[in-house]
């Protein structure tokens, strides 16, 4: 009998008890998994005590054997997993297992729709880890003492999975934690060697270290129970040392949800061994979704680092670019100290020399993934296609490459997906087409229907179609791709090139002279509002445009430069107009100069608000609007 004292109630955190809930009523189609999560935190346990005892070999206290047992007892309805890892102290359990540290936590719980098979998908991505066992269980005891405490310091953690828990200071010989779970009515069948080592197989082969069932064995002569052997039921090598042949893609699968915390199989994975100078293996995935904190900048992220096979640091952020942040994976290397930290890691030269070849790796992979599996490459670029987008900023090496994975919508491209790749789009570009069209707005109907594009629909010139908030943002980093030079269609004095024949810049000129007198007229009356008037070439139905000028933030930084509190450089837009247009004849020939100055006014408001800009003075642009259809009226 085990003597309890300090004994106490707490109450989970209330994401705990939502977490609970929520995961009794959606992954029971999936119960054996509580397995899984449960052997996995046991290997993170010895991992951890692994790494702690090279400094401090005392924790070992002797018993150096790691290892993770699982029993069960048919009768009393448990199964108990046990190891020798790291253990937990009073506290320790307290904290990890009545709360959930995740930043976000919160918000992804607001998420959640009630619906039981959306949150399933939810909370694969979210991983449950410990509380799984409440799947199965209907009490969960658990025993720990963390290595090197006093075994007088051992905690007894007992739950029932509702709103509470109950803690105990409890005497514990040895270091490590045993979970004993008593299970539910009608989950007895877990209580069975035959089962447990098929569950086991199938999920936790790939786990570095040994899981022991007891073996089925008969008593000895004049024994009444015979003793306990133990017997090994996992391959237990660290997968990424195996040869990639050697290597299903099973194990692959599955090692990868016990490194990610995540339930759905992996989109891809890129496993190598580097020989030569340096030395290292690496496993890389790339997940099928994105976590729900992709965007926090606390969230986890970054490689799981071994040295020479021992675990050393989870999130080891040094290895990839930010951009590749959703990366997950092993590195194990044979060149880095046991001791090495992160201050070292980021200092360190052979981690540059890493990471530029495991960023390679990934560019590698994902190229790979788009052009055997296009369709699960699509999947991709709609979870992490704005996390890509940070590349060319941030890694300049990779530019050319970065700018070949990236995806876009097109004025030929399916209705506003991002599909077209860039070499896609040059593939069909007209002759002697030698630039890449683009036009950024803030909503993909905004920019299909821009008045910017009617030149290219004429000429049936292709125009990708950027409405992403960073997009602005990204081209200003891309000059070009494959030696063709990107042009933004709302900026400048839109040039054509070689897709304008002689004969049409020759009546441009012409068009452009006759209707010097109207230029200096429109000048005149919208004054301050414009940087400069001129004839447009971009139009065939609209009467009149605004273009950026060529050195000038659009609409798109400003608006984030704005919203971040920075002061915005005051820009004036070009306007143009359509010579062809009645309205601009109308115009033309307008004897009256109040008329004329209201239907100015009229057409640049338009065509502000054509682009997605607001007005500056809206209540103007309606009073002239509405003047104008009085006269129409009468
Ligand atoms: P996660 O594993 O994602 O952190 P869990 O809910 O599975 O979340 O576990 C919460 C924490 O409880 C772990 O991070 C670890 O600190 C602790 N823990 C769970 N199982 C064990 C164990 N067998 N030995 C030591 N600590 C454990």
């Amino acid at each position: 009998m085990t003597v309890e004292t300090q004994k106490e109630t707490l109450g989970f955190q209330t994401e705990v008890k939502q977490l609970l809930h929520l995961m009794i009523h959606s992954l029971y189609s999936n119960k054996e998994i509580f397995l899984r999560e449960l052997i996995s935190n046991a290997s993170d346990a010895v991992d951890k005590l692994r790494f702690e005892a090279l400094s401090k070999p005392e924790l070992l206290e002797g018993g150096a054997e790691l290892k993770i047992r699982v029993s069960f007892d048919k009768d009393a309805k448990t199964v108990t997993l046990e190891d020798n890892g790291i253990g937990m102290s009073r506290e320790d359990a307290i904290t990890h297992l009545g709360t959930i540290a995740k930043s976000g936590t919160a918000d992804f719980m607001k998420n959640l729709s009630g619906d039981q098979k959306k949150d399933s998908h939810l909370i694969g991505q979210f991983g449950v880890g410990f509380y799984s066992a409440f799947i199965v269980a209907d009490k969960v005891e658990v025993f720990s003492r963390r290595a090197g405490l006093a075994a007088s310091e051992g905690v007894h953690w007992s739950s029932q999975g509702e709103g509470e828990f109950e803690i105990a200071t409890i005497d514990k010989a040895d270091r490590g934690t045993r979970i004993v779970l008593h299970l539910k009515s009608g989950e007895d069948e877990f209580a069975d060697g035959w089962r447990l080592r098929n569950i086991i197989k199938k999920y936790s082969d790939h786990i570095a270290l040994p899981i022991e069932l007891p073996k089925e064995v008969t008593a000895a002569e004049g024994e009444d129970t015979p003793a306990v052997e133990w017997e090994t039921v996992n391959r237990a090598s660290a997968l990424w040392t195996r040869p990639r042949t050697e290597v299903k893609d099973e194990e692959y699968q599955e090692f990868y949800k016990h490194i990610a915390h995540d339930f759905e199989n992996p989109l891809a994975w890129s496993h190598n061994k580097v020989e030569g100078k340096l030395e290292y293996s690496s496993l890389l995935y790339v997940p099928a979704r994105a976590p729900f904190d992709l965007y926090q900048r606390e969230a986890p992220k970054g490689l799981k680092l071994y040295v020479q096979r021992v675990f050393v640091m989870d999130q080891a952020e040094s290895f990839l670019p930010l951009y590749l942040r959703f990366i997950k994976g092993v590195v194990d290397s044979n060149d880095l100290s046991l001791n090495v930290s992160r201050e070292i890691l980021q200092k360190d030269p052979i981690i540059d020399s890493m990471k530029s070849a495991l960023t390679k790796r990934v560019l590698d992979m994902l190229e790979k993934l788009a052009k055997n599996e296009p369709e699960q490459y699509k999947g991709f670029w709609k979870n992490f296609g704005q996390v890509m987008k940070e590349g060319p900023a941030e890694d300049f090496a990779n530019k050319e490459k970065i700018a070949g994975l990236l995806r876009f919508a097109s004025t030929q491209g399916e209705e506003g997906e991002q599909v077209v790749s860039l070499a896609e789009y040059l593939a069909r570009a007209k002759e002697g087409q030698d630039k890449i069209y683009y036009l950024t707005g803030e909503t993909y109907a905004q920019v299909k229907n821009s008045p910017h594009l009617e030149v290219f629909r004429k000429k049936g010139i292709e125009v990708l179609l950027l409405t992403d908030r960073i997009d602005e943002w990204l081209m200003s980093y891309l000059s070009e791709f494959d030696g063709k030079s990107f042009v933004d269609v709302a900026r400048g004095d839109l040039d054509l090139g070689n897709l304008d024949s002689e004969e049409d810049k020759k009546v441009a000129e012409e068009v452009a002279k006759s209707k010097e007198g109207l230029v200096e007229r429109l000048k005149a009356a919208l004054g301050d509002s414009v940087a400069q008037v001129r004839v447009s070439h971009r139009l065939t139905d609209s009467p009149a445009i605004l273009a950026i000028g060529e050195q000038d933030l659009g609409l798109q930084m400003r608006q984030i430069l704005e919203a971040s509190g920075q002061k915005v450089p005051d820009s004036k837009p070009i306007f143009e107009f359509n010579p062809a247009h009645p309205l601009i004849e109308k115009l033309d020939s307008e004897q009256s100069e109040e008329r004329f100055g209201d239907l100015s006014h009229i057409l640049f408001d338009q065509a502000a608000l054509a682009a997605g800009d607001s007005l500056k003075d809206p209540a103007a642009y309606v009073r002239r609007l509405n003047k104008l259809l009085v006269e129409l009226s009468v």
